[in-house]
C-alpha cells in the first residue's frame, strides 16, 4: 500500500475544541483536524489505489490515526466521515455506493472498532452542505441549498434550520431530477435528461458536442475526449468563441431550469454553487440569474439568492467535522 500523504496546515498552538473531519472521495481520502470555528489545522491527503472496502478501511484508519496524533484527546469530540453513497446515519453503514461498488458495508462499525472516539458517517454531499451552511455562504440562513457542479451534481438541502435526510436518507439527490426527459443526455443513473447530465461540468462538455454540427470549422473539440475539461469550454466562451458560447448558452439554460425547480421545491434564502464550473463566478451568475427569475412563478421572485460557494473543496471535510460537533448530521439526532 503506497501512501502519498503530506501535511498542509500547522496547528496554531492554542487549545480549542476539535474534531477529526474526513472526506472520503472516489479517488482519495482527506483527513484532518478541524476546530469548532470551521478552521482546518492539519490536513492529510492520500490517493486511493484500490476501491475495495478492506483497502479503503486501512487507508481511513491510517489517515485518522495521523490526524489524531495532532490533537489533545480531551479536546477532540469525535470523528466525522463523509462518504459517497446512501448511508444509514445511526450505524454509519453504507447501504449502497455506486462509486465504490459497495453494498451494505459496515463503515461506521469498522471505525468504531478502531477508535474510542464517537464516530459519525454520512453522505459526502450532505456533509459538504452542512459545512457550507455552518461556515460558508449558508451562515445566518435557515433555508439553504448547496449544489456542486463537477463531474456530476451533488448537493443537499437545509430546511428551517435542519439538514433534510428523507425517509431512507436519499433527500438532496437534486442531480437526478429530470429536466429534459425527452431530448436530454443519458445520465449515469440511466435516466435521460437529469439535471446532472445537463448542468454539471460533464454536461457542459456534452452540450459542446451536441452543437458541434452548427460549427463545422470550430477547433474547440480537437483534443482527446478524456483530456477535454469543462474549463476549456467555459474559458473559450468567456473569450467569445461562438461554438463555446452556444454550448454555454444551452448549459446555463439547463442550469437555470434546475435552479428554478429547486426554488419551487425549497424556496431557500441562498443557493450556493460549488465545483469547478462555478470558478467563473460572475460569468456564470450573470447568465443564470435573469433566466431563473423568468422561470420562477409561484414563489416570490428575488427571494432566493444564487451565489458561489465559499468553502470550495474543504466543505466536505469541514462538514464531516461539524457533524461530530453537533453529535449527528441533523439536530434531531439521526
Ligand atoms: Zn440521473
Amino acid at each position: 500500500m503506497k501512501l502519498a500523504c503530506h501535511i498542509r496546515y500547522r496547528m496554531k498552538g492554542e487549545t480549542v475544541r476539535t474534531a477529526i473531519g474526513v472526506d472520503l472521495g472516489g479517488s482519495h481520502v482527506t483527513a484532518g483536524v478541524v476546530s469548532d470555528d470551521g478552521t482546518i489545522h492539519h490536513q492529510y491527503e492520500c490517493d486511493l489505489e484500490d476501491l475495495s472496502f478492506d483497502y479503503v478501511s486501512r487507508v481511513l484508519v491510517e489517515q485518522i490515526n495521523s490526524a489524531i496524533k495532532d490533537v489533545e484527546a480531551k479536546n477532540c469530540v469525535g470523528i466525522g466521515v463523509g462518504s459517497p453513497g446512501n448511508i444509514e446515519p445511526r450505524s454509519g453503514a453504507v447501504l449502497y455506493s455506486p462509486n465504490f461498488r459497495w453494498t451494505n458495508v459496515p463503515l461506521g462499525e469498522m471505525l468504531r472498532s478502531n477508535f474510542e472516539l464517537p464516530v459519525y458517517v454520512a453522505n459526502d454531499a450532505r456533509c459538504a452542505t452542512l459545512g457550507e451552511y455552518t461556515y460558508g455562504m449558508g451562515r445566518g440562513t435557515r433555508n439553504f441549498v448547496l449544489l456542486t457542479l463537477g463531474t456530476g451534481i451533488g448537493g443537499g438541502i437545509v430546511a428551517d434550520g435542519d439538514l433534510i435526510l428523507g425517509n431512507r436518507f436519499g433527500a438532496g439527490e437534486i442531480g437526478h431530477h429530470q429536466i429534459r426527459p425527452t431530448d436530454g443526455f443519458v445520465c449515469n443513473c440511466g435516466k435521460i435528461g437529469c439535471f446532472e447530465a445537463q448542468a454539471s461540468g460533464t454536461g457542459l462538455i456534452r452540450h459542446a458536442f451536441a452543437v458541434q454540427p452548427s460549427f463545422p470549422r470550430s477547433r474547440l473539440l480537437d483534443v482527446d475526449r478524456d483530456k477535454l475539461g469543462s474549463k476549456k469550454i467555459r474559458k473559450a466562451a468567456q473569450a467569445g468563441d461562438q461554438h463555446a458560447l452556444a454550448a454555454w448558452k444551452n448549459f446555463t439554460c439547463d442550469l437555470s431550469i434546475g435552479l428554478a425547480n429547486v426554488i419551487a421545491f425549497v424556496n431557500p434564502e441562498v443557493i450556493a454553487l460549488g465545483g469547478g464550473v462555478s470558478s467563473a463566478a460572475d460569468f456564470m451568475l450573470d447568465a443564470v440569474r435573469g433566466r431563473v427569475d423568468e422561470l420562477t412563478t409561484m414563489v416570490p421572485r428575488g427571494t432566493t439568492r444564487i451565489v458561489v460557494a465559499q468553502l470550495g473543496n474543504d466543505a466536505g471535510q469541514v462538514g464531516a467535522a461539524t457533524m461530530a460537533f453537533r453529535g449527528g448530521l441533523t439536530t434531531i439526532g439521526a
